[in-house]
């Protein structure tokens, strides 16, 4: 039997593609800023409903070189280890100190209601994640901000597509990350972008992802080398075609797992809210082991015995990494911690089998059973 990874990638069909990049060839522009990368540009815009746009060979980078635009220099931004290795090091790699701020029990997300006491005269921005697609607490992040005068970029790595009232997330804060890797909702193989509004700073993103090259002969900028290729845009307009039908599928995914696992003692769902259009990106559950009767690595480990791959996601918290554990502990942030070492990621993605879902769902009963 094959094995049941978390996720697979969403796929268009293969002659949907080669149409798409027949033009690629006829031109011999294979990358920078190229016809393919304009219109996907312009598609996206749209999409996600944001003002401005600027597209990056993947997510980390573009959130790297956000975080060099927005020429943070004081030092301290206040962020969550309950996320991917990428949010912490995009900091640290702009020489700048993560300040560790806990998560909600709920959903995960920064919990705002400590931000406040985490903010001295150094600090100088904040990076909240929207992780698994729950939104943060935009409102009083935004509040916060303003009271200190701090800068918001969201990794909303996690929320493509999501609207919260009706507006796009990535209108949040002075800047939204999105990831379009393999792994995610949407990908473009590997990609990202920034939404912003400042067209300043789009400029400043338009040069670093370009080694800082402002024309032929003026060079103003310490930049990398970011951009995104004509074959991730054309793989990104051919995805984006079919976005819509594969989010509504990953619906009926999480809906067949929600009616499994709801009300099963010591097993915590995914908080859902009315007002954000969800995308259905993750589907994590947290294990308590003194009511479930078994730990989160006993399932992990009984599933993968059945070949099927989970994933402990997000664990270990960045604040415990060995690159960063001397310097930080994560006792400092309780919340996380606990739920680090509980909480697994069950496969989902567009074409999972709703059978399979019920099998994998039986399987979780089983160990608790035990
Ligand atoms: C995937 C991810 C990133 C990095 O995006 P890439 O496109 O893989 O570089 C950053 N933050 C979070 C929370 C992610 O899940």
């Amino acid at each position: 039997m094959d094995d049941i990874l978390v996720t697979r990638s969403s796929m268009p069909e293969l002659e949907e593609y080669i149409e798409e990049i027949r033009p690629i060839w006829e031109s011999h522009w294979l990358t920078n800023m190229g016809k393919k990368h304009e219109e996907l540009s312009e598609q996206l815009k749209q999409f996600l409903g944001v003002s401005q746009i600027s597209l990056f060979s993947n997510g980390h980078m573009a959130l790297e070189l956000c975080l060099q635009a927005l020429n943070l220099q004081k030092g301290e931004v206040i962020t969550t280890p309950f996320t991917f290795a990428s949010t912490t090091h995009a900091i640290v790699r702009n020489n700048l100190k993560p300040v560790f701020c806990d998560i909600r029990e709920d959903d995960y997300t920064m919990d705002a209601d400590k931000i406040e006491a985490l903010v001295t005269d150094r600090t100088e921005a904040i990076l909240p994640v929207h992780v698994y697609g729950n939104l943060c607490d935009v409102e009083k992040i935004e509040k916060i901000a303003r009271k200190y005068g701090l800068k918001v970029i969201y990794d909303a790595a996690h929320a493509f597509g999501e609207r919260y009232r009706g507006i796009g997330v990535g209108c949040f804060g002075d800047a939204s990350m999105f990831s379009f890797h393999a792994t995610k909702v949407y990908n473009t193989i590997e990609g990202g972008c920034i939404c912003f509004e400042d067209e300043s700073l789009g400029k400043k993103l338009a040069r670093l992802k370009n080694f800082g090259i402002r024309d032929a002969e003026s060079v103003d900028g310490i930049g990398a080398n970011a951009k995104m290729n004509e074959f991730q845009a054309a793989m990104g307009i051919c995805n984006l075609r079919h976005i819509d039908q594969e989010i509504e599928k990953r619906k009926k995914v999480v809906e067949r797992y929600r009616k499994n696992l709801e009300g099963v003692s010591g097993i915590r769902l995914n908080s859902i809210r009315d007002d954000v259009d969800s995308n259905y990106a993750y589907f994590p559950v947290l294990f308590d082991e003194e009511k479930f009767g078994a730990t989160r690595n006993e399932v992990c480990d009984y599933l993968k015995s059945n070949h099927i791959l989970t994933r402990k996601y997000f664990y270990p918290l960045t604040n415990t990494f060995e690159c960063y554990r001397t310097q930080y502990s994560a006792d400092d942030t309780p919340i996380a911690l606990k739920v680090s070492k509980r909480i697994l990621t069950l496969p989902l993605y567009a074409d999972l089998e709703l059978s399979d879902v019920d099998r994998i769902c039986d399987l979780i009963m089983e160990v608790g059973r035990e």
